[in-house]
């Protein structure tokens, strides 16, 4: 398990020009999220559903990574085994930035992929950032299913957390960096480590500034240097 765990949610995606739950705009206002994202979305909206994850696929064509990914995979290339990369987000700006698919931990799914919606087949193809529709008829070509966006809607299981849950458990120094707090918990995991350092744009209701060791209030792009240093410290010294 790795020593150092990074865990970032929309805020850090947010300079990229992807909007998160919070600022809103854009998409996230054209569309009620009770109804396009909770467990039985695909069964009582199916073509809403399809539709709005086709337009936030279509979305993501054109944006770039920032300069807070950027450094997070620089960490992750110098330190492979030491560093867990484990995000919220659906996005793929970490692996634009360099990172290797398998190196970044999706807790709520990938936008630019699709998958079987049979649970026995529950096969995963890359569809890019095309429409479902587009992508053999939307229907999984091993066995003919049809095939639903690669997302963890409300309500749903999220298998990717068993890999959060080991990795928090082993981890030492602990870096939240754009998420509020109020889909995963963080205040625990920050109070049990040996350092945490917290950077979201403002205080969250949800986040206990006590637990972490370091906050900062300011764009992740500003605050990246200051963390990967303590990063770099710290594991320089263990
Ligand atoms: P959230 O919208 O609840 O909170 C965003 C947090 O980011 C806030 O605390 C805010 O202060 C902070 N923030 C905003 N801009 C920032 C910046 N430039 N630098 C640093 N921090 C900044 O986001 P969440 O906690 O990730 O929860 C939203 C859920 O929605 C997640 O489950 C995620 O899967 C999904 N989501 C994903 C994306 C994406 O893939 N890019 C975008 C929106 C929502
Ligand atoms: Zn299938």
């Amino acid at each position: 398990m790795a020593k150092v765990v990074i865990l970032s949610g929309a805020g850090i995606s947010a300079e990229s020009g992807i909007s998160t739950f919070r600022d809103s705009g854009g998409l996230w206002e054209e569309y009620d999220i009770s109804v396009v994202c909770n467990y039985d979305s695909l069964v009582k909206h199916e073509d809403l559903t399809i539709e709005f994850y086709d337009k936030r696929r279509a979305e993501i064509e054109d944006k770039e990574p920032n300069y807070a990914h950027k450094i997070i995979k620089e960490l992750k290339d110098r330190y492979k085994h030491d560093i867990a990369v484990i995000t919220q987000n659906v996005d793929n700006l970490f692996e634009k930035a360099g990172m290797r698919v398998e190196d970044v931990i999706h807790l709520h799914g990938f936008m630019p992929t699709v998958r079987c919606r049979d649970e026995e087949c529950a096969k995963v193809y890359d569809i890019g950032y095309k429409a479902l529709s587009s992508f053999n008829d939307g229907k999984c070509p091993e066995c003919g299913t049809k095939l639903r966006p690669n997302i963890v809607f409300f309500g749903e299981a999220a298998p990717m957390y068993e890999r959060l849950n080991a990795e928090i458990q082993d981890c030492q120094f602990f870096v939240v960096i754009g998420t509020s707090g109020n889909v995963i918990e963080v205040n625990s995991t920050a109070a049990f480590c040996d350092y945490a350092i917290l950077n979201n744009l403002e205080a969250s209701s949800a986040i206990a500034e006590r637990d972490f060791d370091k906050v900062i209030y300011d764009k992740a792009s500003n605050a990246i240097d200051i963390i990967a240093d303590d990063i770099e410290s710290f594991l320089q010294e263990s």
